[in-house]
């Protein structure tokens, strides 16, 4: 099957939620099929390598949550090691942390101080690219740490809201566009 076949059979449009007007796309059927699964993990880490198809990364990133579950996979596809991105609070050790703006409010995303080292090649994958904010926010917790985020990847972006205008310097791989 083709990867559009895929994402056509197993992601899911959910109308009307979390709220009237609004439509989810859920992934939880893609999770559920291993070889669906199998194919969009291959297809996230595709800019983790260069054109001869040999590893360019060094660090495959997950944001909490559901990077997490899309991520780690890839990383382990390349053969590399993941780095999680999570909410304030949850990492034990020092970190650095970058507060970014949402809809409503602010939140804080961040990272192991020693989690990339300088110089590394970073892969960033989510599921959902939206306004760009939780990528822009990412890219920069990444750079304190003295690394390079050689690109973003993700399942799906809503291109209505322009999340490229945040990434201005990122080769952003997107699966499906809204
Ligand atoms: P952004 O910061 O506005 O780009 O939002 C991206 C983050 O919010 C990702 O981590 C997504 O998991 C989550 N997200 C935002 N909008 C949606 C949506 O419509 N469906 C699922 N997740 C979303």
């Amino acid at each position: 099957r083709s990867l559009e076949e895929t994402l056509e059979r197993l992601v899911a449009d959910v109308p009307d939620f979390p709220e009237p007007g609004v439509g989810f796309k859920d992934i939880t059927p893609l999770l559920a099929d291993p070889e669906g699964f199998a194919q969009v993990v291959a297809a996230l880490a595709t800019p983790g390598r260069d054109a001869d198809g040999a590893v360019a990364v060094t660090k495959v990133l997950g944001m909490e949550s559901r990077g997490f579950i899309l991520g780690a996979p890839a990383a382990l596809h390349l053969g590399v090691g993941f780095v999680p991105v999570r909410k304030a609070g949850k990492l034990p050790r020092e970190t650095h942390a970058v507060a970014y703006s949402l809809e409503y409010g602010e939140a804080t995303l961040e990272i192991h101080t020693d989690a990339v080292a300088p110089g590394e090649r970073v892969l960033v994958i989510d599921d959902v690219l939206a306004t760009g904010g939780t990528a822009a926010a990412t890219i920069e917790l990444v750079e304190r740490c003295g690394g390079i985020v050689v690109g973003v990847s993700v399942l799906l972006e809503l291109a209505f809201l322009d999340p490229r205008a945040k990434l201005p310097n990122t080769p952003v791989h997107t699966l499906l566009t809204n």
